[in-house]
């Protein structure tokens, strides 16, 4: 790269991006230590922000306001806030127009549309400002630095990025990134595949944990060997199984840093130095962890779903939503590394892994399956769920395990877990459908709601 293709590369948007960045990161940095006391008060004067500009600006909030015969003023304290109604991904998907301030159009703000595919498979689109994503990155990096991450190291990513060329990997302009792509992970390409990690010795792995998975097993099916060991594996957007992180810390013989985001950006969330459990994120956005009475959850272990409120998204603000996420209670400040943080543990799959029995009453799939722990476990590339009548589940295993002993296997297991509610059949394929953006789909659930 020469130098004038380097000076062609910094355009004074993308300094004024880094300047703001470094802010964010130093802030972080900073606020992480903060009292319990220091970091609520923080938090509620954004939210009391964030409430008046939502009720000034946003039709949806002033809406809302008015129908509890409410001002923003009259939100004095957590409890007031606790009061109003949840925001939920219907009310996003339907009323979108509403949700938004009427200059939205305006090119001077420059708002971003953004959409997620999510676990369903369904898009919903939102806006943010360009702030929140260096927002964002700022909050994301600052958490990998846990686990020794910089941002100017060798990286190899294994996600869901299309390759633009034919090829199988390709390097980031300016930058020892790497993407490797996800989907031309075969028995014929795995050679090539390690071959190129011993080769980069990349000093950390981003990646989905079911693509990295699928690139283990064809590397133990291979008997080839990965001959360097990374800072860090990071692992996030899918939720990573027990099983995944003790192969991947065998094989790479590293540290799994695992942490929780969401496209909507009302939860962030990530283990630290030294405990498992997710810290989330107080600066970036307020959680509340509730049961299904919407009371907090305050007991070690009991499990309430994640309603988050983003304090810094002002083009589509997200007060209270509801994200689907369930997440057991974990206490309220670690004590290993002495964040003042809300902890949560073992994300439970989510809420819309729902599948419905002969009955119609609802069933939470992704717990009778993500909390198996057997060693032939392991042998499972993908598991998809699908579900086409009340009762009755298929199961589609992608494996490379002999058949008819995971018949054997997973049979009375499966029988033992929900045999005597849900029907369920076995099919072996490895054609299942993913995400626009390749993420695996847990559940591919074809009754509508109330079945
Ligand atoms: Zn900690």
């Amino acid at each position: 790269m020469s130098i004038i293709h380097y000076i062609r590369y910094i355009k004074p948007q993308r300094i004024y991006s880094r300047r703001l960045f470094l802010q964010w990161f130093n802030f972080i940095e900073k606020s992480q230590w903060w009292t319990k006391e220091e970091l609520f008060n923080y938090q509620w004067n954004k939210i009391k922000v964030l409430l008046n500009y939502s009720y000034k600006n946003i039709p949806y909030y002033q809406n809302m306001f008015k129908a509890l015969g409410a001002f923003p003023e009259d939100i004095k304290t957590l409890k007031d806030f606790q009061k109003l109604p949840y925001l939920t991904k219907e009310i996003v998907k339907d009323r979108i127009e509403e949700l938004l301030p009427p200059n939205y159009k305006n090119k001077k703000n420059n708002f971003k549309y953004f959409t997620t595919s999510g676990s369903t498979g369904q898009p919903l689109g939102f806006y943010l400002l360009p702030i929140n994503d260096i927002i964002e990155n700022a909050f994301m990096i600052q958490q990998w630095r846990r686990v020794g991450f910089k941002e100017n190291r060798t990286t190899v990513i294994l996600r869901g990025e299309p390759i633009k060329t034919d090829g199988l990997f390709y390097k980031q302009r300016l930058s020892d990134t790497w993407y490797f792509s996800s989907f031309r992970l075969t028995k014929y390409n795995i050679k090539i595949y390690i071959d190129k990690l011993n080769n980069l010795r990349p000093e950390f792995l981003h990646v989905y944990p079911s693509s990295l998975n699928v690139l283990i097993n064809l590397l133990l099916e291979s008997g080839l060997k990965i001959t360097f060991s990374p800072t860090a594996i990071l692992c996030g957007s899918e939720s990573l199984n027990d099983f995944q992180r003790e192969l991947f810390q065998k094989v790479f013989n590293t540290r799994v840093y695992r942490w929780l985001g969401s496209a909507e950006q009302t939860t962030l969330a990530g283990e630290c130095e030294s405990s498992f459990n997710l810290h989330a994120w107080p600066q970036y956005s307020y959680v509340e962890l509730l049961n299904e009475d919407g009371q907090e959850v305050k007991e070690f272990g009991e499990s309430g779903e994640i309603i988050g409120t983003n304090l810094h998204n002002f083009a589509t603000p997200f007060i209270r939503y509801k994200s689907g996420d369930i997440a057991t209670y974990a206490g309220n400040s670690c004590r290993k590394c002495g964040r003042q943080f809300l902890m949560f543990d073992s994300i439970k799959g989510r809420t819309q892994d729902i599948v419905y029995l002969s009955d119609h009453s609802t069933f939470p799939i992704g717990p009778a399956i993500f909390g198996i722990h057997e060693d032939y476990w392991s042998l499972i590339n993908f598991i998809q769920i699908v579900q086409n009548i009340p009762g009755e589940i298929i199961i589609k295993i992608d494996t490379r395990a002999d058949k008819e002993l995971l018949i054997q296997k997973l049979t009375p297991l499966f029988n033992a877990r929900f045999g005597r509610i849900l029907k369920f059949s076995l099919e072996f394929s490895s054609d299942m459908k993913k995400t626009k953006n390749g993420k695996h789909i847990f559940l591919i659930q074809n009754l509508k709601p109330g079945s």
